[in-house]
């Protein structure tokens, strides 16, 4: 499986990681008794024979929110390349526009192009996005608590 360069020039959304809880099980003698080596499959403790304990830390962590589980109207209409979730300690994800109207992107395939970036259409397009996608960024905030933010620029991503 090969792996495609583009960038994409055009309005997006970034979406600020949202707090969660850590749904990370660990797995420990409940005991205590200072055996380091207890696996999820393990029901007790093999130093000591005490039940073992699975329970969650409680912390709370920042998750990039998922693109492909929002609201039906806007199933498929934003995605986020891999690269764009900007790893683990990235603050926000990056969401491009599918949508016909929003962006434009270049591929390695397309050969040398050249399209002229006009500050008008540019502004044209952010206005137009934020009109668009007000009503989920109104549901980011609401369900996940994050303040999601249009801007406009060029991606560079791997897909
Ligand atoms: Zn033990």
């Amino acid at each position: 499986m090969g792996m495609d360069h583009s960038v994409y020039v055009g309005a997006y959304l970034k979406v600020p990681h949202a707090k969660q809880a850590d749904d990370t099980v660990k797995h420990s003698c409940s005991a205590n008794c200072g055996f380091r080596d207890i696996r999820s499959s393990m029901k007790f403790c093999p130093s000591c024979g005490a039940a073992v304990d699975a329970r969650t830390s409680g912390a709370t962590v920042l998750k990039p929110v998922s693109c492909y589980a929002l609201p039906k109207e806007f199933d498929e209409k934003l995605w986020c390349p891999e690269s764009c979730y900007g790893g683990k300690n990235a603050p926000a994800s990056l969401w491009l526009s599918n949508t016909r109207g929003f962006g434009q992107s270049f591929s390695e395939h397309d050969g040398e192009q050249v399209r002229e970036l006009n500050p008008d259409a540019m502004a044209a397009e952010m206005r137009e996005f934020s009109v668009v996608f007000q009503p989920l960024v109104d549901w980011l905030k609401a369900t996940h608590g994050v303040d999601a933010t249009v801007h406009y620029g060029a991606i560079s991503y791997w897909s």
